[in-house]
């Protein structure tokens, strides 16, 4: 088996990691899954939405039906099977189990059962897609724990966080298939999902990097060249010019509805709609719920306290 690279991006959900992977994506020898976490569930019917990003249902995608049928003991049928992986992920990589995974490594059959069919499931989809690097953004810790114990894998980390009164705002916001979440309740995600995030770069500092969505959406060229060189590639590949990436087709595992856009793309440089609409007690509720985290990650309180324009013209209605 030879090595391929993994790049794995964690952190909580609704933090920019689509749009980083599908850029990524464009570059030779990197192939984007998505959330791959997610294949067999979505394969099966069993998750919000069975897309893949090529628009095609993933059992039809002509990568994704190859490779989801790999590992299926005989006499499973596929939701059968679909459903003997959920077990196992939820009995072994949820994000509580990350300190245990990095502790203990494989312990366990249902962990190793899982070991065993991503390491077959990223070398499958290297092998189709002619790739050297995996780009993963399931972000799920305990996932992302397991990948030094992948057989042939060679996994570099990137904590990807952003502000969390703008994950709030995305969350109220329901949208295509992706339900809505309360400001309490994402920001409490987000404490745990980056605290997880966080012990697994401590543990492998060297192939780790830390990054704001804000930092990437301010100098989105310079931030995908510091990706490059994280994992020992030359910078010639980005595809970014100009705060302008031209996006083509992709096979994303689920991530952010608009992962189906493609064409010439311009990366935003602000990234502060939740001033305009988040009410003020749940920007109230993502700060104070992100504390200690919100000013470790440089975070300032600035703009919580100010009422936006809509919520405004909404009051003097
Ligand atoms: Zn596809």
């Amino acid at each position: 088996m030879d090595g391929i690279k993994i790049l794995c991006i964690t952190g909580w959900c609704r933090n920019g990691s689509t749009i980083i992977g599908n850029v990524l994506n464009e570059i030779p020898g990197f192939f984007h899954v998505g959330e791959l976490h997610f294949l067999w569930k979505n394969g099966a019917g069993r998750g919000v939405n069975n897309l893949c990003g090529c628009g095609q249902a993933l059992t039809e995608c002509p990568i994704w039906s190859e490779i989801l049928p790999l590992g299926r003991p005989a006499g499973l049928s596929p939701e059968e099977y679909a459903d003997l992986v959920i077990r196992r992920q939820r009995a072994c990589v949820r994000t509580r189990h990350t300190w245990r995974v990095l502790g203990r490594g494989l312990d366990g059959k249902a962990l190793s059962d899982h070991a065993a069919l991503m390491t077959r499931t990223y070398h499958a989809a290297a092998e189709r897609t002619g790739s050297r690097v995996i780009v993963d953004t399931t972000k799920i810790p305990g996932e992302a724990a397991l990948l030094p114990y992948l057989e042939g894998v060679t996994p570099y980390y990137v904590h990807l966080v952003r502000d969390p009164r703008a994950v709030a705002h995305s969350w109220r916001q329901p949208k295509e298939y992706v339900y809505a979440m309360s400001s309490w309740m994402s920001t409490a995600y987000w404490h745990g999902f980056n605290l997880a995030a966080r012990a697994i770069t401590r543990r492998y500092p060297r192939r780790s990097l830390f990054l704001r969505y804000e930092d990437f959406a301010a100098d989105p060229q310079g931030t995908i060249d510091a990706l490059l060189r994280l994992c020992g590639e030359e910078s010639a590949g980005n595809p970014i010019r100009d705060r302008t990436v031209d996006l083509h087709t992709n096979h994303t595992v689920t991530g952010n509805p608009d992962r189906f856009r493609t064409g010439a793309t311009v990366i935003r440089d602000r990234d502060d709609s939740w001033k305009g609409s988040l009410t003020l007690p749940a920007r109230l509720a993502a700060v104070t719920l992100s504390t200690p985290l919100f000013h470790r990650y440089g975070y300032r309180y600035s703009g919580t306290l100010t009422t936006g324009s809509r919520n405004a013209e909404a009051r003097q209605r």
